[in-house]
């Protein structure tokens, strides 16, 4: 799908709600806050902005984030346990604004986290940016995961396979899917208009995961940590323009 300048510009106005709910969330995020806590400074942004949830109500989800510690990798459910230091927490969250959605995640460090952690959230928001790097009219869309695995594996990590990233638009969730592996010069070509969600999850252990008996939250099968980061991006003539940004 290609959208217009009138319908990025819409998604640009849900992007800076997305991105809103980070900075708020981040500011929130500290030893002994829990992702409840954390839930809840995310609705008032939305409520705040006129905006609505396009998480709450997905499937069924009950919550505005997915709140995902240490060793879950994303769709964790927001919970009343307190994150403690040296935890990291995946915070991933949407809005719709004028029929229009925005998507995006980080990786936050709870009060002081060790060098390894810190590598992981460094390596894996390179990653995106790696993958944003490539958004341009012309390219191929698995030359974005190409780049994206070439990054994570490069630094000793792995790339999650059952989830990837995807186009956005009217819905949250749109085809094509944007996987973060693969050979470079695959798949449909990227065109000026196209809109994508891309959000490698990078693991310090292996790939592989495991979904929770909640039925929402992946986790490591391993129990190593995880880290996740997205944006959502437009291909302009001029290059991939980030919208989940304030
Ligand atoms: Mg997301
Ligand atoms: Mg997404």
């Amino acid at each position: 799908m290609r959208r217009t300048p009138d319908e990025i510009a819409k998604m640009r106005k849900a992007g800076r709600v997305v991105a809103e709910m980070h900075a708020r969330i981040r500011d929130a995020i500290r030893p002994g806050v829990t992702t409840l806590q954390l839930d809840q400074v995310g609705r008032e942004v939305i409520e705040r902005n006129g905006a609505r949830s396009n998480f709450l109500g997905y499937h069924g989800f009950p919550a505005v984030i997915c709140a995902s510690p240490n060793h879950v990798i994303v769709h964790g459910i927001p919970n009343d346990e307190p994150l403690e230091d040296g935890d990291i927490v995946s915070i991933d969250c949407g809005a719709i604004i004028q029929g229009y959605h925005g998507d995006a995640a980080h990786t936050w460090p709870v009060g002081a986290i060790d060098a390894e952690a810190e590598k992981l959230l460094r390596v894996t928001e390179e990653s995106l940016w790696a993958g944003i790097s490539q958004m341009r009219d012309g390219n191929r869309i698995s030359d974005i995961g190409h780049a994206v695995q070439t990054v994570a594996e490069g630094a000793g990590y792995s790339v999650v396979r059952e989830y990837v990233g995807h186009a956005i638009g009217t819905a949250m969730h749109e085809k094509p899917e944007v996987p973060n592996y693969g050979p470079p010069g695959k798949g449909p070509k990227l065109r000026v208009g196209n809109v994508f969600a891309v959000e490698p999850m990078v693991n310090l252990g292996a790939k592989e995961t495991q979904v929770l008996p909640d039925g929402w939250g992946v986790v490591t099968l391993d129990g190593s940590l995880s880290a996740h980061f997205e944006h959502s991006i437009a291909i302009t003539p001029d290059g991939p323009e980030v919208l989940t940004v304030l």
